[in-house]
């Protein structure tokens, strides 16, 4: 016999999940099934590609019983089994990726945790929510040695050799005492129902059943072993829509995505003509935890006729849509289809577009039927539409109807519908301002005169993705998008009397530029500052701040490009920097306009000791 320790990771987890899944303790049984069907579905599989397990000699079945007395629960499958090697692995460590950090956000806080655990799918080792130990009796078909891993979940698991009659795996559970409630018939009944209805292997129950014979007065009690199919065990998806209630769409999502929340949405779709196919997706309430991590599961699973193939495909449907759950099965592909004969296969292709459109028209009748749900939709899924813009071309209008904003003018989330709806007369670009704190966005200097000319800004602060989409985009239907951060932006807002006022202020300008040299590109006089003396922007060709510090994030830029500094000709700061030549206020005041600028932006000041340095020389001149 060979102890093992488990991975770090795992005995993290085993201690969350008993601690905070508690309320949730019947789950286990579900999990359990479910890797029980997946363990089925494999071997299927095999059986029908692979000549070496085409002479299977058992059933595909997963048969549960119990023993009342000893407190025991069993759920055995014919399936695919495992080694030894495979059960170290398998039942030892965890393979998901992004499980540290994952792990790392937990707040300890028990209710929030399971929900977090919910979404990251705690699959077998949920079972130790209600046994004190785990008997794992497992054979691979075609192996003649049988293994047997036992653990009580607390750091360490034992693999020995183990004589077993048939290939499968058996899961024996010695149940604890929040665990002695299941070992009843009616109790596990209604739990595979409730769960696991739609397995499509025969799920049996094993239970004596008591009957009583002879004599009314002194009847004999006979008791019988038997044995009863539970589930309907009906592919969920093959059902026609009429027949499914929102609980069976719900129940089968838990089981396919270990969520332990319902989903926010689902789109049932049977194509019937020149291609058959039949697709059910499930949008996530909580947009699963690795969603950003490049190395994340994809969640749709793709099935041939009923059988199961691959749930591990990154190309079945687009990266953007990663947090898409649910499956795909087609009549048409051929079963043994490998990665690579999917990733050019033409049906394929054809299923995954279609079922892209289909999503993508689904949430758009949602943004129009349910503004509440679909609000709850963006906010967990805005970034990755956007991304969607900026890869999906084929289906960029919709895309483009799908996103939302936040704006000067409203509240909430805004679309580029809404913006256009409220334009001004004469306004001929769509007008948005990026950074990194809508609070900081919305006070900006930058976008002082769009508000006084009623001009609606879009307010962009996810710095993760709206520099990138909307540089790329360009425009909206027959609307420039101009980054209110560019200096060319506010051209729209220049009068003639700017054009005068600029004139009269060149000399002001070149002291300036004189002053700050090269940490400033060039300085312009402002057509859109009301109230603020300057306001720094980026020059038409250059990237924006926010953009430089992405190109830095990534190592692409090395050197800042230099800003350009707007004045206001208006403030009396400016008009007073007009008629004075003393060299220390010129120097000092130039700097302020800079600094401040910068401060507004949220951006860090280069000498910041220079600027408390200044702020007091000047305050103490006008006390
Ligand atoms: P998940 O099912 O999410 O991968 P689990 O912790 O539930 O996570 O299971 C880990 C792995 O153990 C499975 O991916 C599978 O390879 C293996 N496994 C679990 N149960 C069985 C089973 N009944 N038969 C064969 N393999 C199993």
């Amino acid at each position: 016999m060979a102890s093992h320790q488990f991975q770090t990771e795992v005995s993290q987890l085993l201690h969350l999940i008993i601690h905070s899944l508690y309320s949730n303790k019947e789950i286990f049984l579900r999990e359990l099934i479910s890797n029980a069907s997946d363990a089925l579905d494999k071997l299927k599989y095999l059986s029908l590609t692979d000549d070496k397990y085409k002479s299977l000699d058992q059933e595909f079945r997963i048969d549960i019983k119990f023993d009342e007395e000893a407190h025991t629960l069993t759920i055995a499958d014919t399936g695919i089994g495992m080694n030894d090697e495979e059960l170290a692995q398998n039942l030892g460590t965890i393979a998901k990726s992004g499980t540290k950090s994952f792990l790392a956000n937990l707040s300890g806080d028990a209710k929030k945790d399971s929900n977090l655990i919910g979404q990251f799918g705690v699959g077998f080792y949920s079972a130790y929510m209600v046994a004190d130990k785990i008997e794992v009796l497992t054979k691979k078909p075609g192996d003649s040695q049988g293994w047997k891993w036992t653990s009580d979940g607390k750091g360490e698991f034992d693999i020995s050799p183990a004589e077993k009659e048939n290939y499968g795996t058996s899961i024996t559970l010695y149940l604890n005492d929040e665990g002695k409630e299941y070992t009843t018939r009616w109790q596990l009944e209604l739990l595979i129902k409730k769960y696991s209805d739609h397995i499509s292997f025969p799920i049996y129950l094993e239970y004596m059943s008591v009957r009583y014979e002879g004599d009314e007065k002194d009847p004999k009690e006979i008791k019988e072993k038997k044995i009863e199919k539970i589930n309907s065990g009906s592919a969920l998806w093959k059902r026609s829509k009429s027949e499914l209630t929102d609980a069976d769409y719900n129940e089968f999502y838990k089981t396919i995505s270990h969520d332990t929340e319902d989903p926010l949405f689902y789109v049932h779709t049977k194509a019937e003509g020149t291609l058959e196919y039949t697709t059910l997706f499930f949008i996530p309430k909580k947009a699963p935890f690795d969603m950003l991590h490049a190395d994340y599961k994809p969640g749709v699973k793709l099935y041939v006729s009923r059988v199961f193939i691959t749930d591990d495909d990154q190309e079945l449907m687009p990266v953007y849509l990663r947090f898409l759950r649910g499956v795909i099965d087609s009549e048409d592909l051929p079963l043994n289809v490998s990665r690579e004969i999917l990733q050019q296969n033409k049906i394929m292709s054809s299923i995954r577009n279609a079922s892209v459109k289909k999503v993508l028209a689904e949430l758009k009748s949602l943004s129009e039927s349910n503004k509440e749900k679909y609000n709850e939709f963006i906010k967990q899924y805005n970034v990755v539409l956007k991304e969607g813009i900026w890869s999906d071309w084929a289906n960029r209008d919709t895309l483009l109807d799908l996103v939302r904003f936040k704006s000067t003018v409203a509240d909430g989330y805004t679309s580029f519908a809404d913006y256009v709806g409220r334009m001004k007369e004469g306004q001929k670009a769509i007008y948005y301002i990026t950074g990194g704190n809508e609070q900081s966005l919305k006070a900006s200097p930058l976008i002082e005169a769009y508000k006084a000319k009623g001009y609606e800004v879009l307010v962009m602060d996810d710095p993760r993705i709206d520099e990138i989409v909307l540089s790329a985009l360009g425009k909206y239907k027959d609307y420039d998008l101009k980054s209110v951060n560019k200096s060319g932006s506010a051209e729209e807002l220049k009068s003639a009397e700017d054009e005068a006022k600029a004139d009269a202020l060149k000399p002001v300008l070149e002291k300036i530029k004189n002053v700050l040299g090269d940490k400033i590109k060039k300085a312009v006089v402002s057509s859109r500052l009301s109230d603020s003396p300057s306001c720094i922007v980026a020059d038409e060709n250059d990237p924006t701040m926010e953009m430089q510090e992405i190109l830095r994030s990534i190592g692409q830029q090395k050197d800042d490009c230099a800003p350009v500094l707007e004045i206001n000709p208006d403030h009396v700061i400016v008009k007073r920097l007009a008629d004075t030549d003393d060299k220390e206020t010129v120097e000092d005041i130039s700097w302020l306009l800079l600094d401040e600028a910068k401060l507004a932006e949220g951006a860090k000041l280069d000498d910041p000791a220079g600027f408390i340095r200044r702020i007091n020389k000047l305050a103490e001149k006008a006390l």
